[in-house]
């Protein structure tokens, strides 16, 4: 770990995204709402999937399926028509067991806290932790692809991030730089910055909030900025 990560760099770190966020943020529907099913559902059909292409499937699904129970209750076919063009064909296969699995061992709830929803089949630490902070403000932090990229580079980390031993300095990491007073949105951000700003190529350095920031608190921040 480097100097980036000074008590000092933590709050600063949270506030430059939360200040960046509401302005740049993309309108998007699973943004407006706080059903764990709908979260869930969007979750679901975002993974390995573009904002753009999943989108009209996730407005199809809760227009056709209000609710987890209607959801599992509906004929496989159907259910994978819906998917039809969508790819991967078991996520929607996934989505409807566990669907059946809310309905039939929690009663048609989606368990209230991330530890809960471990218990659901696939669901995973992810998808956990982006419907416990979504839907519950639970203080956990998410690590996907665009958040592993956004820590590596801002706070000089260079380890592996396949190597199981690094998933866990990643997440130590996010789980002290997420507010208590706002996870979910601190997780929409820095899902947001990597998604649109802190791009893989060519991320948007002139204007990044962070590096903005730091200069007025005479810090060096991202050493992986140009
Ligand atoms: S300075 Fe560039 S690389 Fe660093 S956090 Fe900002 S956008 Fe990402």
């Amino acid at each position: 770990m480097t100097s980036h990560s000074s008590a000092l760099a933590h709050p600063f770190f949270a506030s430059a995204l939360l200040n960046w966020y509401p302005r740049h943020r993309r309108d998007l529907p699973w943004r407006h709402t706080r059903d764990p099913y709908a979260i869930w559902l969007s979750e679901v059909i975002l993974q390995q999937t573009r904002v753009k292409q999943g989108l009209p499937y996730y407005l199809d699904f809760v227009t056709t399926y209000p609710t987890v129970q209607q959801l599992a209750a509906a004929p496989e076919d159907e259910v994978m028509r819906h998917w039809q063009g969508l790819g991967y064909y078991s996520r929607a296969r996934n989505m409807h067991h566990t669907a059946k699995q809310v309905t039939s061992e929690f009663g048609g709830q989606f368990p209230g806290s991330y530890a809960g929803l471990l218990q659901l089949k696939g669901v995973g630490q992810y998808t956990a932790a982006a419907i416990a902070s979504f839907a519950y403000d639970e203080q956990v932090a998410v690590l996907d692809g665009n958040v592993y990229r956004v820590l590596a580079r801002v706070f000089g980390i260079s380890a592996d991030i396949a190597a199981p031993a690094s998933r866990k300095v990643f997440q130590q990491l996010a789980d002290t730089l997420i507010p208590a007073a706002s996870p979910a949105e601190f997780n929409q951000a820095i899902m947001e910055f990597g998604a649109i700003q802190c791009t893989p190529v060519k991320p948007d350095c002139l204007f990044c909030p962070c590096k903005v920031n730091a200069l007025l608190f005479s810090m060096v921040w991202c050493r992986s900025c140009p």
